[in-house]
């Protein structure tokens, strides 16, 4: 089972970033490339008959897997980055954080009006990060095809809060 893969291929890292946070590292999982392909397919295969006209991957580890899936979909990438590092022009979203305040932007050529758009990220924990990006989305004209994760952390809720958004969400291994 691919659920049974990524978890045994997940690293636990204690007290990182900050003391009392247990991080999921993923890397391991980009050192097999045989596991990589399993993960792009088994999305690919899940998404069948839904229609997308680009995957939106969110900073930094949203871009592995969101540009080996819309390739594979033959649709084109598109980075959702932190404020300040795309080169172009672009439009923002600012977000709480648990204290304080995040920014994510988009260029404001990242897809037309209308755009049907799958947010893709690596791993689902409160859905605070997705759901600003849907929100600065359909402020922009777009449409919420769907959400893929790699990894879910359930005990976080973030499908419940993303749910309105979209009914696809994909979780690989929760
Ligand atoms: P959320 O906004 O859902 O609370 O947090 C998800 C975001 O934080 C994602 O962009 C994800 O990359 C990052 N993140 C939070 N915790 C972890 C973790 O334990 N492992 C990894 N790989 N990313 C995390």
């Amino acid at each position: 089972m691919i659920a049974q893969k990524i978890k045994q291929a997940i690293r636990d890292i204690p007290d990182f970033p900050k003391p009392g946070v247990v991080f999921k590292d993923i890397t391991p999982i980009l050192k097999d490339a045989e596991l990589c392909s399993v993960i792009t397919d088994a999305f690919v295969e899940q998404l069948k008959g839904k229609h997308i006209d680009a995957v939106a991957g969110v900073e930094s580890r949203g871009f592995l897997f969101g540009l080996t899936l819309a390739n594979k979909l033959g649709v084109p990438f598109v980075p959702v980055r932190k404020a300040g590092k795309l080169p172009f022009a672009v439009k923002q979203k600012v977000y709480d954080l648990e204290y304080g305040t995040a920014t994510i932007e988009l260029h404001t050529d990242a897809f037309e009006p209308g755009a049907r758009i799958l947010i893709h990220d690596d791993l689902l924990a409160t859905g605070g990060t997705v759901s600003a990006a849907s929100e600065l989305i359909q402020e922009m004209g777009g449409k919420v095809a769907g959400f893929t994760f790699v990894v879910g952390l359930g005990f976080l809720n973030g499908r419940e809060r993303i749910a309105s958004v979209s009914d696809n969400i994909i979780v690989l291994a929760e």
